[in-house]
């Protein structure tokens, strides 16, 4: 698979990188051993880089995974610290749950957040920098799905990486469209960040145009790496051919469509801890229960955790 350079990081990383949410307690919740064999098939095929973060509870089977294999591996975690201590926490604990005495990358865990998280979260902002200063992290970025925020970090000096959300359908992007997005990684990649993509199947809705879906983000000028969820080998055999450029047909492709989808039970009390919790907007508590708008939900399963009556299931 092709390499690039990430920005001015000088991190060499493969187009495709393998996104560890899918596989874990948010959605599919792989066993240990499982997640280990997904991750193994990723990296026997070349993919050189994963990404996880501290919410995703993957630490455990990526570090067992590594430990199998004797590559190099590019790993990136994220937090949604807000503080210095807080954010110090979390880079400690990626380090000693990868297994690692370093972390190539560290993002601002900033899905729903405006232009103003450098200076709310300027505590944990620092805590990074203090860590790529000592040589534990390599380099420092934003994940986000915030058209303005990307903007605003492709201002910031002290960011190497931005970790947009981008999709064909504009899936899941606050703030703009899809359009609004591009131009805003192509300043930021013309400002010398690094640039990783994310959701660009929008969590499984776009599995049914997944040929047309990954063309359109491999396509946009200055993004580096996709980072593509995957839960099954399957998954890493087909994905990985598609970013070969092979003419997979159709029928193959069937299988992968997700039938993934977020269900509300009927004890849901509609007491709207989940709406405050979704980084799309994508629910709303209407007489009395929550509501699901599939045009708005990027199956990301960060809600389902949230409800204290365990009503809300991504299956
Ligand atoms: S409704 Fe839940 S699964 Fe859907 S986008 Fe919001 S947080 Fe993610
Ligand atoms: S958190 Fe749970 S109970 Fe509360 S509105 Fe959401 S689904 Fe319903």
């Amino acid at each position: 698979m092709k390499k690039k350079i990430l920005g001015g990081t000088g991190i060499k990383m493969t187009e495709m990188t393998l996104g560890a949410l899918t596989m874990g307690p948010l959605q599919a919740k792989l066993s240990l051993e499982e997640a280990k064999k997904v991750i193994l098939a990723a990296l026997d095929k070349g993919i050189n880089s994963i990404d996880t973060a501290e919410m995703y509870g993957m630490d455990g089977p990526i570090k067992a995974a590594l430990a199998e294999y004797s590559g190099e591996v590019i790993l990136a975690s994220k937090s949604t610290a807000t503080s210095y201590s807080e954010m110090e926490k979390s880079v400690l604990g990626a380090l000693s749950g990868l297994g690692r005495d370093y972390l190539d990358i560290f993002y601002l865990h900033a899905a729903k957040v405006t232009p103003e998280v450098f200076q709310e979260r300027s505590g944990a902002f620092q805590c990074l920098l203090d860590y790529k200063s000592k040589g534990v992290i390599r380099a420092v970025g934003i994940a986000t799905h915030v058209v303005s925020v990307i903007e605003k970090a492709a201002e910031v000096n002290e960011i190497d990486v931005v970790f947009p959300l981008i999709n064909k359908r504009g899936v899941g992007i606050v703030g703009g469209t899809a359009a609004n997005m591009v131009k805003a990684i192509e300043i930021a990649s013309q400002n010398g960040k690094g640039v990783v993509a994310m959701k660009s199947l929008a969590g499984g809705n776009l599995l049914g145009e997944i040929k047309a879906a990954f063309s359109f983000v491999r396509n946009i000028e200055g993004i580096t790496s996709v980072a593509v969820g995957m839960s099954h080998v399957d998954e890493v055999e087909v994905n990985f051919r598609l970013f070969k450029d092979e003419d997979i047909p159709e029928s193959e492709l069937e299988r992968l469509k997700s039938t993934k989808q977020l269900f509300v039970a009927r004890f849901c009390t509609g007491c709207g801890t989940c709406v405050k919790a979704c980084p799309n907007e994508a629910l709303a508590v209407i007489e009395g229960m929550v509501v699901v708008d599939k045009n708005k939900c990027i199956l990301c399963g960060y809600c389902n955790p949230i409800c204290p009556e365990f009503a809300l299931r991504l299956v």
